[in-house]
């Protein structure tokens, strides 16, 4: 039997700019991001599966067909009559990027309302993978039924994974987003924040005061992104610092972290040798960066020593 990562949260329709006023479909979002590169870089006996819930209108059927195509299980996604998909544009104004939402209905939002199918995948799953945003878009008594979920799993020996992915935005107040952040890395095994966001909304002075909070609330190993300033790892204790990949020329950092996630668990799985997955890893994101989009195809980037 194949060994499932799970990946659970929102995959949304992006729409960006392609000149002369035309818009570009695409499809993205945090956890959906990682699902891809994890795919990518997992050898053929993983199955990849994207937990989430769509829509029954034409926008959902094409978003389940485009997940489908990049080799990605949808079988566990929910679907609702009536609903659709969040939506979100990339705004270009003078070189500068903004985004402008469309999420506060989403189909994605109702994702854990079915609790019996949220412990039926869970449990399927040898890997399962969450994040802060994932928290965040969920009415407050589904999160809890996710984090309910997950700590379960961990409690099972499963690898739970946790990237805090800081929004403030989508939080009704800072310390509803505090209380359930943490709560998520309470419940998982691998913490995998991004030092700006931590330093930003946590106060963090320093990325040891990152790995000191994280690992008093339980979590076991964790990863401290610092972008171009490379990663610090914790892993049960014993400390490693992997530097990034130089880049000539950074074109889009849009999903640096979630490839850089992606990549990472794939090797970590596949060898159990932290510090070398995350030198993958960064080979991994440093292409990413080096092209425009969420989703860099697997040609590009570099796997087979190209
Ligand atoms: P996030 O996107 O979550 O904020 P980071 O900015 O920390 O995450 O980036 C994640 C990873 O992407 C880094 O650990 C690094 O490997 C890579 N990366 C990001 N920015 C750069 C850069 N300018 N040069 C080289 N690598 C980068």
């Amino acid at each position: 039997m194949s060994r499932r990562f799970l990946s659970i949260g929102e995959c949304m329709v992006e729409l960006s700019q392609a000149g002369d006023g035309l818009l570009r479909k695409g499809f993205a979002g945090d956890t959906f991001n990682t699902a891809w590169y994890a795919r990518a870089c997992l050898a053929a006996d993983w199955s990849v599966d994207y937990f989430t819930a769509l829509g029954d209108d034409a926008m959902s059927d094409e978003m389940l067909a485009f997940i489908d195509k990049a080799g990605i299980g949808t079988s566990l996604i929910r679907r609702i009559r009536g609903r659709t998909p969040g939506l979100y544009m990339i705004n270009l104004k003078n070189g500068e990027r903004s985004f402008s939402y469309w999420r506060d209905n989403s189909a994605a939002r109702s994702l854990a309302a079915d609790p019996d199918r949220l412990r039926e995948a869970v449990e399927s799953a040898e890997v399962v993978y969450f994040s802060g945003i994932t928290l965040a878009i969920l009415p407050h008594e589904d999160a809890e039924t996710l984090l309910a979920e997950v700590r379960r799993a961990k409690a099972a020996g499963k690898l739970v994974v946790f990237d805090p992915n800081i929004r403030p935005r989508l939080w009704s107040s800072y310390d509803v987003m505090h209380t359930t952040i943490s709560e998520g890395a309470r419940s998982s095994v691998l913490v995998m924040p991004s030092f700006d966001d931590e330093a930003a909304h946590f106060g963090d002075d320093s990325i040891e005061a990152t790995i000191h909070r994280y690992r008093a609330l339980g979590a076991i190993h964790i990863v401290v992104k610092n972008g171009a300033d490379g990663v610090t790892l914790n892993f049960a204790g014993e400390q490693t610092f992997v530097p990034a990949e130089k880049v000539e020329k950074v074109v889009d950092t849009t999903s640096a972290g979630d490839s850089f996630n992606g990549a990472f668990l794939a090797r970590y799985l596949e060898a159990g040798d932290a510090p070398a997955a995350a030198r993958f890893a960064a080979k991994v994101a440093a292409r990413v960066v080096s092209e425009h989009g969420a989703l860099v195809p697997r040609e590009k980037l570099g796997l087979d020593g190209g």
